[in-house]
């Protein structure tokens, strides 16, 4: 099927202690298909991983950063390197939050002036813009989280409708109106069910924004060290039994075919044939 994307979770850990330890990998995530090689958030493993599990990084023709949270951009100026064949060729595009590329009061910027003028294009993503990547409509949604500028990205293919990454957010009144309708929603749920933390989505969050828009699948990604522990399998389906709605914890390379169908494997390894099916 020509219009199918691949999503694959290369990494699935957030948060500090997740990062230091990799406990889960802070890789970010990988989408390719409809004209689209792009990295999303790309941490700490971002190119180890890329690599290793053959996803060629000179590949890429878009590096998305949603925040200026290590987790999030550590790895994005050697991704951009890839991207522009070694700083070679002006080629592809940069979307990022205004703190990434320019900084605010809380931070610096983090990619460098010269990481940024390399790529074709450089969009500093802020709610509510529309813009095009490949044969994607992307929609840039709010995010409240402890970084003020932080951003999520709702991708919209013409055949198979939306997916869309929230990143870090707390739950707040109005988010669901970002991501009404999206077929695949892919959520940053750090910490599990009962455990709030400011700026940060709990499964309980999770569960208000997937009551909010009804997707036909959520995923749950981004799990740091309390999540972890408590088990992230476990509030996948304590989800899925509150909203009804199929959700699934995501594990480190895993891939989620989005087309006509949504299905998940187990391992998004390009040299594995056997694939197993995972959702
Ligand atoms: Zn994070
Ligand atoms: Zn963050």
């Amino acid at each position: 099927m020509s219009s199918q994307v691949e999503i694959i979770l290369l990494g699935t850990g957030g948060g500090r202690f997740a990062t230091i330890t990799q406990k889960r990998r802070t890789a970010g995530i990988r989408i390719i298909g409809n004209g689209l090689n792009m990295h999303l958030d790309p941490g700490p493993g971002a190119l180890v991983y890329s690599v290793s599990e053959g996803f060629d990084p000179q590949k890429l023709n878009a590096v998305f950063v949603s925040h200026s949270h290590p987790d999030h951009y550590v790895d994005a100026e050697v991704l951009i390197e890839a991207m522009t064949r070694g700083m070679t060729r002006k080629r592809g595009v940069l979307a990022a939050s205004r703190s990434v590329l320019s900084g605010n009061d809380v931070c610096e910027s983090s990619i460098s002036k010269y990481h940024q003028q390399m790529p074709e294009e450089r969009i500093e993503a802020m709610p509510n813009m529309k813009f095009k990547v490949g044969n994607f409509n992307v929609l840039v949604t709010e995010a409240r989280h402890t970084d003020p500028d932080t951003v999520g990205f709702r991708f919209e293919t013409l055949e198979s409708g939306d997916f869309a990454y929230t990143s870090d957010t707390e739950y707040f009144e109005g988010i669901g109106k970002y991501y009404e309708g999206v077929r695949l929603l892919i959520l940053c749920v750090m910490r599990p069910a009962g455990k709030p933390w400011k700026g940060h989505m709990t499964t309980n969050d999770a569960i208000k924004i997937i009551e909010e828009t009804h997707p036909e699948q959520a995923v749950l990604t981004h799990f740091g060290m309390q999540m972890i522990f408590k088990g992230p399998a476990r509030e996948a389906k304590l989800i899925e039994e509150k909203t009804g709605i199929p959700t699934i914890a995501a594990v480190d390379g895993m891939l989620i075919a989005f087309g006509e169908t949504i299905n998940g494997q187990r391992k998004a390894r390009r040299t594995q044939q056997d694939l197993n099916k995972f959702f």
